[in-house]
């Protein structure tokens, strides 16, 4: 089949990681993304004296090839071992959480991958496409600007599900996939103390709170600066929560971090609260990719695979072998 130029929707880990496999074999493919630089939900923000996971906070591989990956970036210092200190934590009480499992974050942010994936292939940061139309047996892309980009010989969605449903209209069988996935808004919290807190560990799951987990960047390898305490809150209060002004929320929050911490804790002297729409899939397809064969038109994304980032990761690579295979079919 003639697939010799490829846009991708999306510069989260499904959409470079996909367009980094697809460039070693296809002549044109673009990658378009509608914030500043490539990251997604493994985005990092930088303030003036400090920096900040605002998604993932720090990833696990199992699968072989996932893990293959991660002994190169380890080597090539974008991705190294994070060591802190994690507990349950309730109402105060602090219970060591004794667990085996290997945790891996980016360096210096979790974003670091995905830039290095984005090196590889071409990026067009600031372009948010709002549409995909056909005309003949080729693709154009729509934005927001009213440009129109392309032809191209195959679409490919990298979007979270309930944005892939309104980009995969012109395949109703693929919309109404992506539109049966539920994905959770989750409101963040970021509060930065020029002084360490020393609360004793470095993260917590937390129980009976409104605040489900809460890790110090600083202890994560690569980070310098402040202490900067990410605060994530629970599923339910955000659903309930999503239209609150960002200082009620950040209110809320300080007095919910208090009591899990069982302290008066110092006022934070930089705080920062954001909701991210579309977080956590509820009900992933783990099916790797969706595609349309006589279209030319697909999806990936980790609501496709497992609502992680190795399961963001499988799912590029997924979309990218059912193009190649398809290019040789
Ligand atoms: C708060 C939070 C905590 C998390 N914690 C963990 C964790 O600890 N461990 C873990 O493994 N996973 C975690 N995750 C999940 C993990 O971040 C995601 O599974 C993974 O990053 C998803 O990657 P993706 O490429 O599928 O999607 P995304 O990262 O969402 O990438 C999609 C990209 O598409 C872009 N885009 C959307 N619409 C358009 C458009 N119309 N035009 C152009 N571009 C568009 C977006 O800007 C984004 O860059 C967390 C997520 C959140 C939000």
């Amino acid at each position: 089949m003639s697939i010799n130029s490829v846009a991708i929707i999306g510069a989260g880990m499904a959409g470079v990681t996909c367009a980094s496999r697809l460039v070693l074999e296809v002549p044109e493919v673009v990658v378009f993304e509608q914030n500043p630089k490539p990251g997604g939900r493994m985005t990092s923000i930088v303030f003036d004296e400090f920096q900040c996971d605002l998604g993932a906070q720090y990833f696990t591989a199992t699968s072989d090839e996932f893990v293959a990956h991660m002994e190169t970036w380890e080597d090539e210092w974008l991705v190294d071992r994070w060591h802190g200190w994690l507990v349950e934590l309730e109402n105060g009480q602090a219970m060591t959480r004794d667990d085996e499992v290997v945790r891996f974050v980016g360096r210096p942010g979790m974003d670091a991958i995905v830039e290095k994936l984005g090196e590889l292939c071409s990026v067009r940061c600031g372009v948010a496409i709002q549409t995909m139309e056909r005309s003949g047996k080729q693709w154009y892309l729509l934005d927001a600007e009213g440009h129109r980009h392309g032809p191209f010989d195959a679409v490919i969605s990298a979007v979270p599900a309930p944005a892939a449903r309104r980009l995969l209209a012109a395949s109703p069988k693929l919309a109404i996939e992506a539109g049966s996935v539920e994905v959770q808004p989750n409101w963040i919290v970021v509060l930065g103390y020029s002084e360490p807190l020393n609360l004793g560990f470095d993260a917590a799951n937390l129980v009976d709170s409104d605040i489900t987990w809460m890790a110090n960047n600083a202890s994560k390898p690569g980070r310098e600066g402040w202490d900067v305490w990410l605060l994530q809150v629970g599923n339910e209060w955000s659903a309930q929560n999503t239209e609150a002004d960002p200082e009620a929320v950040v209110a809320h929050m300080l007095k919910a971090f208090d009591q899990a911490t069982g302290r008066d804790n110092p006022a934070p002297d930089l705080v920062k609260a954001h909701l991210w729409q579309h977080s956590l899939v509820v009900n992933p397809l783990a099916c790797g990719h969706l595609y349309h064969e006589k279209l030319q038109i697909g999806a990936c994304g980790d609501w496709c695979q497992a609502s992680r980032v190795e399961g963001a990761f499988q799912s590029g690579v997924s979309m990218a072998e059912r193009l190649l295979a398809e290019r040789e079919s």
